[in-house]
């Protein structure tokens, strides 16, 4: 019987460590005990992925967490990653990234920073812990390097009030920031559809980043089990730290599968299809807005890219003018 080959994977969220030095009051993973009791993700079992991540056509890998520099080894595992020519995010709270911004030096392509207010006490009762001051000092450690940087807010209905200020001190830094909405999960509260405006107002202005087709599809109402949307296992992957596909995705986690250093084999079997099957389809999936898993079509991609890189270039342009 001929198998059926799968989709080209584009997109891999690679979860490096579940263990995290924040407090937020909106996760749940450093309260798991489940997840804080996995190790961390071994360079070994990386490598071997990141090989197979390449045959199956991926293009990104987002290192994430927990906190991915928790991670002794992710410099090792970064640079194999680059070495193999993939483009590497890399999503951090920035609490340690001082201490070890030398070794990450030139490794990912682009490092996303959560800021969600610019008020000392804010950040402290929204994240648990103190941090602000060593934020800020990641991001002017980051830009001394020269390493790209954005910075990743992601607005509820509580901190939609600080859009304004945000913004503006994001242009006074000039340092680029990529608004998107909250999206449900654990329990939190996705953002209410009348903040979606507030946010679109802020397209046009210089140094913000925002995807109008994703704020269109939040407003919508997210995912239809009976038509999904959901990309997961036709165009994104998860990968745990304790070397697991989570099935259908990290967020809703129904099953999962040990990798063993055998995904591309199980890429290229009848099971990669009956595994993902249900990923958008579940009761679940109804209404799920979450960002990663919701990629545009590929030639969608391409247009929205060289859209936002043009109009990115010519806001910014215009704002140095501006100041000059
Ligand atoms: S930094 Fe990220 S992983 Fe850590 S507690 Fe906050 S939201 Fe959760
Ligand atoms: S629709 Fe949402 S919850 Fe369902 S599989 Fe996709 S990302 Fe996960």
């Amino acid at each position: 019987m001929s198998i059926q080959q799968p989709n080209k994977i584009f997109f891999c969220n690679y979860w490096v460590t579940y263990r995290c030095n924040s407090k937020c009051e909106f996760c749940k993973i450093w309260r798991d005990t489940n997840l804080q009791s996995l190790s961390d993700a071994k360079v070994s079992e990386v490598k071997i992925n990141l090989h197979d991540l390449k045959k199956m056509g991926v293009k990104i890998i987002d290192f994430t967490g927990g906190e991915p520099l928790l991670n002794r080894d992710l410099p090792q595992i970064l640079s194999y990653a680059k070495k193999l020519g993939f483009f590497i995010k890399l999503s951090t709270n920035g609490l340690i990234y001082p201490e070890r911004s030398q070794e990450l030096k030139d490794l990912p392509n682009r490092i996303y920073f959560s800021l969600d207010t610019i008020n000392q006490n804010e950040y402290k009762k929204i994240r648990g812990v103190e941090g602000f001051d060593k934020l800020l000092e990641s991001i002017g450690i980051a830009k001394k390097l020269g390493q790209e940087i954005c910075l990743l807010y992601t607005v509820t209905d509580e901190n939609i009030k600080n859009i304004e200020n945000i913004v503006n001190f994001c242009q006074k830094n000039k340092t680029t920031i990529y608004i998107h909405p909250c999206f449900s999960y654990f329990d939190n509260k996705e953002l209410n559809k009348k903040n979606i405006s507030i946010i679109k107002k802020f397209f046009w202005k210089p140094y913000v980043r925002m995807s109008l087709p994703q704020l269109e599809f939040h407003y919508r109402g997210g995912n239809e089990p009976q038509n999904p949307s959901c990309r997961v296992g036709i165009s994104t992957i998860d990968i745990s730290p304790d070397n697991c596909l989570t099935i259908p995705c990290f967020h809703k986690n129904v099953k999962k599968v040990k990798i063993n250093g055998d995904l591309y084999s199980i890429y290229n079997s009848s099971e990669w299809n009956e595994l993902f099957k249900m990923a958008g389809r579940y009761d679940f999936c109804k209404n799920c807005t979450i960002d990663c898993y919701f990629g545009l079509s590929y030639s969608d991609r391409l247009l929205q890219y060289f859209f936002k890189q043009n109009l990115s270039y010519f806001k910014n342009f215009i704002e140095e003018r501006r100041r000059k």
